[in-house]
């Protein structure tokens, strides 16, 4: 079964000056502003001016796997502001608590990415309460409409957009090896990971070089598309309890987990992954070759290097081993502790995985 995502997208250079139209498309006439701290300051300003009295209120700070505290201070701040819809610029966080205002209020949501995140495609949602990052997925929070805007990833730093590439990458191959994927989500997870495996590298080369930001982004948007529809497995738990439990970095810790995830279920998962790896440059096998790329964007290669202690990985690997949810390869205790303990460490995997 194929359930054909109903968010209306929109995609190219400049898409950004035609969000009033889009907002107007949708009958919204007083909106809140999610989104537009620092680095994206001018970006969200400018929105801001865009939007003329459309914009009934604006909040500016996000934070990573939305705090319940930011979330319940969004919804009031909608709620009092009489809002019709929800606009979100910025990454994965902005999308996020804009999401989270979708949850309690059924309001719609336009998103506006500025990474290579994927949340805008999907219909998941998270909160974090101390320490406990709940998630799940529901219709509302899913963004009506997306603007891809390449011109706002430009000014993206090399780092970011590294990791934030991986991360995206990390849906296709998960995605890919979904047993429960339907043909279609296949399709999109591996020309996703085609198109970024060719331009990520470029586009921390040069990250004004348009051709490769726009290959990126459209590998992301298709990367987003793929999770939204698709159940994820070792990978994004693992990143999941990384990032809630641990206060781990999302990207960056995405970008250090795959080659890892990947080893682990290179036999389980072996005529998926050869579809992954035969869109990907590379001859040792797809663990290596995402290690190989991590190296190539300048991502970090060990949780250690995120500041994960061994005492942490035991305790992340117990976590894993307690909720490891679907999985090509079963995730029992010893599994979860020699992924963990690879992940930690960060040495390349062997060729044949
Ligand atoms: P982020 O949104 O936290 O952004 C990271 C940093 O990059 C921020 O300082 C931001 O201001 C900056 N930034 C964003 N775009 C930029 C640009 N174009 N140029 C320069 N700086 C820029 O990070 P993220 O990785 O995009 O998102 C992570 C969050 O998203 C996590 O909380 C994760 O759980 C969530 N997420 C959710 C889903 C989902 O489907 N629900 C999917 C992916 C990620």
């Amino acid at each position: 079964m194929h359930q054909p995502v109903g968010t209306r997208v929109v995609f190219g250079c400049g898409t950004r000056r035609r969000i009033p139209d889009e907002l107007a498309r949708m009958g919204l006439r007083h909106v809140l502003l999610v989104g537009g701290d620092d680095p994206l300051r001018q970006v969200g300003d400018e929105l801001a001016a865009a939007l003329g009295n459309t914009l009934a209120a604006r909040i500016i700070e996000v934070a990573q796997h939305v705090p319940a505290a930011a979330a319940r201070h969004a919804v009031e701040v909608a709620v009092r502001a009489g809002v019709d819809g929800v606009v979100t610029i910025g990454g994965g966080s902005s999308t996020g608590l804009a999401k989270t205002v979708a949850l309690e209020t059924g309001l719609p949501v336009l998103a506006v990415p500025t990474t290579y995140a994927g949340s805008e495609m999907t219909d998941i949602w998270g909160r974090t309460e101390s320490a406990d990052k709940k998630t799940g997925r529901d219709p509302r929070v899913r963004p009506r409409t997306v603007v891809y805007d390449v011109e706002l990833t430009l000014g993206m730093p090399a780092r970011l957009t590294g990791i934030s590439g991986l991360n995206a990458l990390a849906h296709c191959v998960e995605a890919a090896y979904d047993s429960e994927a339907d043909p279609v989500t296949v399709v999109l997870a591996a020309e996703g990971a085609r198109a970024l495996g060719a331009a990520l590298g470029a586009a921390v080369d040069d990250g004004r070089n348009l051709a490769a930001r726009s290959e990126t982004l459209y590998g992301a948007w298709l990367a987003g598309t793929a999770l939204g529809s698709a159940r994820m497995g070792v990978h994004h738990r693992l990143c999941h309890v990384l990032g809630g439990t641990f206060g781990l970095p999302h990207a960056e810790t995405h970008a250090v987990v795959l080659p890892f995830a990947v080893a682990f279920n290179a036999v389980a998962a072996a005529p998926a992954l050869a579809r992954i790896g035969g869109v990907l440059p590379g001859r040792d096998g797809v663990a290596a070759t995402l290690w190989d790329l991590g190296r190539r964007v300048g991502a970090p290669a060990s949780l250690a290097e995120l500041g994960l202690g061994p005492a942490d990985a035991i305790r992340a690997a117990e976590a894993l081993a307690a909720h490891p949810g679907p999985n090509p390869r079963p995730v029992d205790r010893c599994g979860a502790h020699d992924l963990l303990s690879a992940a930690l460490e960060g040495t390349r995997p062997p060729r044949a995985a």
